[in-house]
């Protein structure tokens, strides 16, 4: 089958500018925006964003298709490009149409949305979180620590996630630029995967913007929406990190003598790669099903009332899950294949295992997602609280 030609770009960009530079990729202390803006060269910036707001309008399933062809060559890159997907859908459904016009258009072009939701102390249970936002007149004023939010650092605004001042049940996403005084970012984490992304811990001390920068809704409402596009981008690294590995491990049993002959035609290999392969093929179906449930959804008239009525997606929750597991699997068997070289940096094995690890921790555990679905999917309607 033609391949469209999104995918067409996306596979020539990643032959270009990423494959091969594993070691460059792995190793960067700053984010590398020049990498970003030749993307963005390609027309292909921020894909998703609306056709109402000048841009592609791709949908979930196109998304999956890219960023698994992205996350193949280098999953930091994939998840610098695709998690503005998180930022950029709340204020999509629940921002003002000036909001979009004002901040939204200009992403087509190029640029960055950040998320800033996860705090130290509350960890996940983000009702805890104790950023405030409070109302003087026409402004909200905004106060608070963030412990983790990629892309901040050159984002051009930021959606934060705190809890109404005069209001303890209440929670507010409001729509901040990033050049607003006040917003600090304190240091860039220094992370074992996705070395090529940037994520941040940020502070924000009298942080305000006016009002009509509220997006519509229970703040902690509208992340959990905007979560589903991204917990499924997220599982969908997983596979191309998958597909990778399952590549470089026939070019090392090619290579690789064992008994006299290549690696690959020992029967072992050959059933660890069958394994492999059926796990690909099962993550890219999950992943790509997750998408055209999202999709569905978005393609709605009432796309936003729908979200705001089902709010997190099974399918987002059950294919990260899912994906992290199984893509760990075969990183982990993968670095066992490679002897001792899958120990060291000579091999892109352990680069590859580190990138996979983010895919059971980032938009929450296993552990906290495993609830998630019991409480929100298992226990019978009747019995949820
Ligand atoms: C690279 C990276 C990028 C990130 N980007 C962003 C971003 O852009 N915006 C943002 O807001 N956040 C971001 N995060 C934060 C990320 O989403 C959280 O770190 C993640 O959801 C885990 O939450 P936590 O760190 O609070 O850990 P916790 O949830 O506190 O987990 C710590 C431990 O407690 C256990 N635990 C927690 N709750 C339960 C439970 N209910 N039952 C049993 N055990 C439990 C966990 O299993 C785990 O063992 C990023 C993090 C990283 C590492």
């Amino acid at each position: 089958m033609k391949q469209p030609e999104y995918l067409r770009t996306v596979q020539a960009f990643a032959r270009r500018e990423l494959l091969g530079k594993d070691a460059y990729l792995d190793s960067l202390a700053e984010a590398p925006l020049p990498l970003y803006e030749r993307f963005a060269e390609t027309g292909l910036a921020n894909w998703w964003l609306p056709e109402e707001s000048g841009g592609l309008g791709l949908g979930l399933e196109e998304s999956v298709r890219i960023t698994a062809e992205l996350a193949y060559a280098d999953a930091g890159v994939a998840f610098t490009l695709f998690i503005p997907v998180l930022t950029t859908s709340m204020v999509s459904w629940y921002g003002s149409a000036e909001l979009k016009e004002r901040h939204l258009k200009p992403l087509v072009n190029g640029g960055y949305a950040a998320t800033l939701g996860s705090e130290h102390a509350a960890g996940s249970e983000l009702a805890r979180i104790t950023t405030t936002a409070r109302r003087e007149g026409d402004q909200i004023v905004l106060d608070g620590e963030k412990a983790f939010s990629t892309n901040t650092g050159f984002a051009n605004f930021l959606v934060v996630v705190a809890r109404a001042q005069d209001d303890p049940a209440g929670y507010l996403a409001v729509l901040v630029p990033r050049d607003t005084p006040g917003v600090k970012v304190d240091k860039r984490w220094d992370v074992i995967g996705l070395r090529s992304s940037a994520t941040y811990q940020v502070s924000l001390s009298g942080v305000r913007v006016p009002a009509a920068n509220v997006l519509r809704g229970n703040g902690l409402r509208l992340l959990e929406i905007g979560l589903n596009a991204s917990r499924i981008l997220i599982a969908t690294t997983a596979l191309g990190i998958a597909r990778r590995i399952r590549d470089v491990c026939m070019e090392y049993g090619k290579a690789k003598q064992v008994k006299g002959a290549p690696l690959a035609n020992n029967a072992v290999f050959a059933s660890r790669l069958g394994q492999f392969e059926m796990q690909i093929e099962v993550m890219a179906n999950q992943c790509l099903a997750a998408a055209r449930a999202y999709d569905e959804v978005a393609a709605r008239p009432d796309a936003g009332e729908e979200f705001l009525r089902v709010g997190t997606l099974k399918q987002a929750l059950t294919t990260k899950m899912f994906c992290g597991q199984t893509g760990w699997q075969i990183a982990s068997a993968a670095s066992e294949m490679f002897g001792g070289l899958g120990y060291t940096h000579e091999s892109v094995i352990g680069k590859l295992l580190r990138d996979m690890r983010y895919v059971s921790i980032v938009e929450g555990g296993d552990d906290v997602l495993r609830e998630l679905v019991f409480s929100r999917y298992v226990v019978p309607v009747s019995k949820r609280s």
